[in-house]
This record gives structure tokens, sequence and C-alpha cells, in this order.
């Protein structure tokens, strides 16, 4: 999955290079940049004083030391100052001169914290939303996986004014289905586990001719859509979350059989309405279920025709469900 959001110690990350939130000194400091360089060694701070520092929305590369990562690359967001400081655009600038330098030390696994949330005071939830946009709109283009490393997540999560909607529209959701017992009877039918299969004596009569009249598989409806969109398979596996290998191996099996995150974010993807994105779903053997936190979030998202892969995976980060994408 090209972009995911995960909780843990940026030291421990096994990376091509983790991003350091720096000061312009790059001579060490708080938060991250401090647990960087006491994981890494005294090594870091040596080869650090070397740079001459750095200027607010640019990145220096060093080695990694004691690190997992191979690299840390330094970059320095702006300190908050009510927003109205060209902080957005710095931050932006912070993340893309990171990527930028990674592309060009051949790193193809970056990870990066919350750049500017601590010390420097930008509001999490906008400092995520800053990240994710400025990541996303990147992997468009370029091959990479980045992970978004988020240490504390408490401040974004479901007390967030952005995910108050969402929060609402599961309550919603939620209360429909228990009290409508026979909604939730169908789902438990429908999800039921396949029965242990009796051995086949004779193949009925007719089977062989049903089974010969399979409707459109997953994979020949996606193809056909990207076809009738006009995309092409590099736009959808990317707008998809979803790694180019995946996309191949979809692309070679017509009876490819995909996860549902996988599904969703194909329809996602393709921009599919509700409905639609229903049957691509029914193609895989899912539905979207109103029993699921996952499924009413993304629901949510494609009701309200908002199609960004990258907000919908914030969103489910926020409510600690597994993110779409391969
Ligand atoms: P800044 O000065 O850019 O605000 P900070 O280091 O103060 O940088 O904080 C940036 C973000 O990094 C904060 O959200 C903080 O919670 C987070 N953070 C602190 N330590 C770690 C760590 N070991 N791994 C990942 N993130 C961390």
């Amino acid at each position: 999955m090209p972009l995911q959001i995960v909780r843990n110690d940026i030291t421990k990350m096994k990376v091509d290079t983790i991003v350091n939130a720096a000061n312009e000194s790059l001579l060490g400091g708080g938060g991250v940049d401090g647990a960087i360089h006491r994981a890494a060694g005294p090594e870091l701070l040596q080869e650090c004083r070397t740079l001459g520092g750095c200027r607010t929305g640019q990145a220096k590369i060093t080695k990694g030391y004691r690190l997992p990562a191979q690299y840390v690359i330094h970059t320095v967001g702006p300190v908050w100052r009510g927003g109205s400081h060209g902080e957005q655009a710095l931050l932006v600038s912070a993340y893309r001169s990171s990527l930028e330098l990674a592309l060009a030390c051949h790193c193809e696994t970056v990870a990066f914290p919350l750049i500017s949330s601590g010390v420097y005071g930008y509001p999490k939830d906008q400092a995520l939303q800053v990240a994710v946009d400025t990541i996303g709109n990147f992997l468009l283009d370029h091959e990479m996986t980045v992970y978004l490393v988020i240490f504390d997540r408490a401040a974004y999560t479901i007390g967030n004014k952005r995910f108050a909607d969402i929060a609402a529209y599961i309550d919603d959701r939620y209360v429909a289905e228990h009290t409508a017992p026979e909604e939730a009877y169908r789902q438990s039918v429908l999800f039921a586990p396949p029965m242990a299969a009796e051995p086949c004596r004779a193949v009925p009569e007719g089977l062989n001719q049903a089974l010969s009249r399979l409707d459109e598989s997953f994979s020949q409806m996606l193809l056909r859509k990207i076809d009738e969109l006009g995309m092409t398979d590099a736009q959808c596996y990317k707008k998809a979350n979803i790694d180019r290998k995946l996309f191949s191996k979809i692309r070679s099996d017509v009876h490819y059989k995909p996860s549902k995150p996988t599904a969703m974010a194909f329809a996602v993807a393709l921009e599919l309405p509700l409905g639609e994105a229903r049957e691509l779903l029914s193609k895989a053997g899912f539905a979207f279920s109103h029993a699921s936190k996952f499924d009413i979030i993304v629901e949510y998202f494609i009701a309200h025709g908002n199609y960004n892969i990258f907000e919908i995976n914030e969103a489910l980060f926020a409510f600690d469900q597994s993110l779409l994408g391969g």
C-alpha cells in the first residue's frame, strides 16, 4: 500500500529512510529529533555538524548509523504562528523536499513523523491533513511506500471536529442496524462461512450449464470500467493506493478474488456511485454491511462524493479501522 498511516516509534521503523522533524540548526532538539539522535548514536550529530543547518521547508540527508533505517532525512517544518504566516506552504514544502530527496537517493520506503505537530505547535488535525494530501499527491506520480508514523493519536480521533459528521453517520447506521433484526439476519446469512462441502458424487443436471454462464468477474468489471472512464491502469491503481504488482495480478487473472479493502479501494478509485460500488463489491463476494464501522465509513465518503482515498484512510485510521488499499 503506497501510503500507510501507522502507530509506532519512528526510530523502530525498518525503512530506507526515516524523516526527522529537526530545527534549523540541525544540532539536535527534543521530541522526535531527540529520540532519533539517541537511537542513532553520537555519529549522527557529528555528521549533522558538517551540514551547515537547514532552512525551514527544506531537507538534508545523513546516514542512519545505529538506526534500522539506512538514512535520516532532516527537514524543518514551520513554527505555528496562527496560520496566516505561510505555515501551510512551508509544511507542504518540508514534506515535498523530503520526498524529492528520498527519490534522488533511490529510497523506496520512507517514514515520516507528523512534522511541526509537537513543539512547533501546528494543530494536529491540520498537520495530519497537510501530510496526507502532500504525500498522496506525490505518490500519484511516483512509486514509493510512505509510512506516516503517528506517535500519540489522542488529539485527532473521534473528538476531532473533522470526524464528527462521520461519527454521526456511523451512529445513525448502527442504530438503524440494531433496530432492524431482519437486516442483521440477512447480513449474517450473507456472510456465513461456507458449509463443509459434501463429497460430490454426480454433478447435478444443469450445474455445468449454469457454471458456464458465469457473470462478469471482478477483474473484468474493473478493467471494463477503467476503459470506459478513459483512465490508464497506473492512474487507477495509484488512486486506489494499490501497488503495481497487485494490480498486475488482478489484470492477468480473470477470477482474481481481492480482499474487501482492495475491492473497496477500486470502487473509490473509479469514483463509482454507491449502486455501482455495491455491484463491484458483489463481484468479489462482498457487500457493504451496516454492522461494520469500516464499511459505513467508506460508504459515507462515497455517498458524499468524496473519493480521496487518503482522506478516507485518515478517517478509517481515526476510527481504528484497517485502511483501504492493497
Ligand atoms: P516539531 O518541532 O516539528 O513540532 P516534535 O518532535 O516536537 O517536532 O513533534 C513532531 C511529532 O512527532 C509530534 O506529533 C510528536 O508526538 C511526534 N513524535 C515524538 N516522538 C516520536 C517518535 N519517537 N516517533 C514518532 N513520532 C514521534
